[in-house]
């Protein structure tokens, strides 16, 4: 049983459509696929059509923005009930933060003499709900500024390059919170990815848990080996769900093929349970449990 639990649609920074998406993780020779767009449920129900038609199993689910202090740290919520009103507003207020922050990034490559404006990135995120610099890296692909979403991120986008903007997330426990009272259950994507070793210390992750945290993603691209033992004793240690998951964007990340890395059924089924419990405790219908 082949299982990937993190990928993105054109609703978010894909670049294929949820339809087309689940029809090429089944074609892929996915059993399971989790559709986990950044801060929006809004392809879940084009998701699920295709998923019955094409025979894959589909977990619902979503990418939250959240920070701990100030650093930005990544919440896969799966079966999260999107309509439970406290976790609808807060999802959008990031929507509301990323849709904010386009204009300020456009200014900043305006002063480094690049003339993109927002209704470029508006009109290239067209089936986004949630625009994000990814978007604004492919207009300035198309503009011939960059070549590649990473090269825009590594000389402009990325903290501390010349154009880039905070925006809002919401912290951390309060999102993993949110998710558990909404009858989900919350895992960190990739959590030492990208330099956050520092941040996400098993002293910290035991208090995460203690808070309902219930998995780590450690089967991901931006974990070295080295850095996927370290992680595996943690959740070994802390009772902690291990995941493995592609990151897939399409051909808007290189490297992030679907089913590139995978979740061992057995972890699966705990998450599953896990859920179930969740949404049983929350006493809110939970949306779309696979079969
Ligand atoms: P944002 O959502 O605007 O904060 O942008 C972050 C998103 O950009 C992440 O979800 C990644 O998928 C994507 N991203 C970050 N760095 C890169 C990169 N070097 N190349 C392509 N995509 C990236
Ligand atoms: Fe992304
Ligand atoms: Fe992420
Ligand atoms: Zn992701």
């Amino acid at each position: 049983m082949r299982i990937d639990l993190h990928t993105h649609s054109s609703v978010s920074d894909g670049t294929d459509d949820p339809r087309t998406l689940v029809r090429k993780a089944a074609e892929s020779g996915l059993d399971v696929v989790a559709l986990t767009d950044h801060d929006t449920a809004e392809g879940w129900a084009g998701a699920t059509a295709v998923a019955a038609e094409v025979g894959i199993t589909l977990v619902l689910g979503m990418e939250i923005s959240t920070r701990l202090g100030a650093a930005g740290v990544h919440l896969l919520a799966y079966l999260p009930d999107p309509t439970y009103a406290p976790l609808a507003a807060a999802l959008d207020k990031i929507l509301e933060g990323r849709n904010s922050r386009v204009p300020a990034i456009c200014a900043k490559l305006g002063e480094l003499g690049f003339e993109i404006t927002a209704g470029d990135v508006r009109r290239r995120a067209a089936a986004a709900a949630a625009t994000g610099r990814p978007h604004v890296a492919d207009v300035m692909i198309a503009a011939g500024i960059v070549a590649t979403r990473d090269e825009a991120f590594e000389r402009f986008l990325n903290p501390g390059r010349p154009a880039h903007v905070n925006r809002y997330a919401v912290p951390l426990s309060e999102a993993i919170a949110l998710v558990a009272a909404s009858g989900g259950v919350g895992v960190i994507a990739h959590p030492w990815g990208r330099g956050r070793s520092g941040v996400l210390t098993e002293a910290t992750l035991s208090d995460l848990r203690d808070q309902g945290l219930v998995g780590l993603e450690i089967d991901h691209q931006d974990h070295s080996p080295e850095a996927r033992d370290a992680l595996r004793a943690i959740a070994r240690n802390l009772d902690l769900v291990v995941t493995g998951s592609s990151d897939h964007h399409g051909t808007g990340k290189i490297d992030h093929e679907l089913g590139c890395n995978t979740t061992a059924p057995e972890e699966y089924e705990r998450l599953l349970d896990l859920a179930a419990q969740a949404a049983a405790a929350s006493g809110r219908p939970a949306p779309g449990v696979p079969a």
